[in-house]
């Protein structure tokens, strides 16, 4: 079919301005607190610092609030990726000032899609307020957990109650004292067909059997939320806490990651954006071997490449984000596959040549292009690696309809 873009709402136009207003006023100027706060607290420390609850008030006032949501926002998600996109310039705090972070925005699309009344007052929210947060606890260490039939957590059965027992690690939010809920993946029915063993249950943090272990860094880095190891023994949860029905667990979760990874891949624009940026303002004001970086032809190079990598991932996004508004997440799943690759790989080698052009200066703390690379290639194995998706993508194009039968060629006959 033809892509034709609907143009976008003066709401989305308007938004768009105001987020860059508040990009520009409030988020910026906060992220050296952000940074001193995170330092002088200590790695192991995974408490929020005070001025992501002032920028969440200040964005909300704005209006800068569950953009993510359509049935919040009034977005399209083809409206909500620019936006996604200048918060990714700011990873670190727009999105979460926005209440648009990961993981809590799969877990509310979850909540939202196949939650009960009474699982959407609960926890959905609370979560929709910004007053707590959550995980998604999927993987697990004792097996390969990018195919998510592997997963061997128990979730049984006793009476009125679900017993949990199993191990999960990376589960990203968990370290944050705010974080009060997991929606927990793990087997209900092991002898069932293999897309219909799972099951996802609503755990909350405090139940006794929960144990939230050691955070994981990204290259050396720990996250604010962190990324944890958590044991389930003998937890147990009312029945009530079962989200969508017993066997949906492995249907939810390509439901839930459909979103999740568009909006990962959104933001990640904005980051590569930024790193371009201080990509061209290093070329400018850096001098060596007699002249401006800038003026070496290999530097001006280095940049439009990465224009051009930029511009061209941001059509695979935009076209997903269409997609998605027009056919759904299933329909728009390869697309969304698509540039959950093309996307990181475009980022990473922007923010890869922005890092060469900093010198020493790039590989440190002492520029946000560290761990931005590190996030970015992480963002390569989170939400299914490359190669899962490109499995996924190489099958859907072998059985694909050409456009037209093939015209005859010379070579026909040797085939
Ligand atoms: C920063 C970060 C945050 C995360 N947050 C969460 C979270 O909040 N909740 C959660 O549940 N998990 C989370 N994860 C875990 C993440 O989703 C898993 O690491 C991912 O699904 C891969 O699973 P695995 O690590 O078990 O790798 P495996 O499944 O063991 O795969 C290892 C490698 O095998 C190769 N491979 C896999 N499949 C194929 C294939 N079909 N063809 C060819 N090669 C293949 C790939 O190279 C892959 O990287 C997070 C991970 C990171 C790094």
């Amino acid at each position: 079919m033809y892509p034709a873009y609907a143009a976008p709402s003066d709401q989305a136009v308007r938004l768009y301005d105001e987020l860059k207003r508040f990009l520009a006023e409030e988020v910026f100027p906060a992220e050296e607190a952000y940074e001193r706060h995170r330092d002088e607290a200590g790695a192991d420390d995974h408490t929020v610092p005070p001025v992501v609850e002032e920028l969440k008030a200040k964005a909300r006032e704005r209006g800068l609030w569950n953009l993510f949501l359509p049935s919040e926002s009034g977005l399209t998600q083809l409206e909500y990726a620019p936006l996604a996109e200048l918060s990714g310039w700011s990873l670190e705090l727009a999105p979460e000032a926005m209440n648009c972070q990961a993981p809590d925005t799969g877990n509310m699309e979850l909540l939202h899609l196949v939650g009960t009344p009474a699982q959407q007052e609960r926890w959905l929210r609370p979560l929709l307020d910004g007053e707590i947060r959550s995980a998604f606890a999927m993987t697990e260490p004792a097996v390969a957990s990018s195919d998510a039939t592997n997963i061997e957590t128990r979730i049984e059965r006793d009476g009125d109650e679900y017993v949990i027992n199993g191990r999960k690690w990376w589960i990203t939010g968990a370290a944050d004292p705010r974080c009060q809920v997991l929606i927990v993946m793990g087997k209900t029915d092991p002898d069932a067909a293999t897309h219909r063993q799972q099951s996802m249950v609503i755990v909350p943090v405090d139940t006794p059997g929960v144990t939230i272990g050691r955070s994981y860094p990204v290259f050396g880095r720990q996250d604010q939320h962190g990324h944890t190891v958590i044991e389930f023994t003998d937890a147990r949860v009312p029945v009530a806490n079962l989200l969508g029905e017993e066997g949906g667990g492995f249907a939810a979760a390509q439901m839930r990651l459909g979103p999740g990874r568009i909006h990962h891949v959104m933001r990640a624009l904005g980051a590569g954006e930024r790193a371009l940026a201080m990509m061209v303002d290093r070329a400018k004001t850096r001098t060596a071997f007699g002249g401006l970086l800038a003026e070496q032809s290999a530097v001006r190079e280095k940049i439009a490449e990465s224009r051009v990598e930029l511009d061209q991932a941001r059509a695979l996004c935009h076209l997903a984000a269409h997609t998605v508004d027009t056919e759904g997440n299933k329909g728009a799943r390869h697309l969304i596959a698509a540039a959950k690759i093309a996307v990181p790989r475009a980022v990473l080698s922007v923010i890869d040549r922005a890092i060469q052009l900093h010198g020493a200066a790039g590989i440190s703390d002492a520029t946000p292009l560290a761990s931005l690379w590190g996030w970015h290639r992480a963002m390569r194995i989170f939400d299914g690696p490359d190669e899962a998706h490109l499995t996924t993508l190489g099958r859907a194009e072998l059985t694909r309809d050409p456009l037209f039968d093939l015209p005859p060629t010379l070579h026909d006959q040797f085939r």
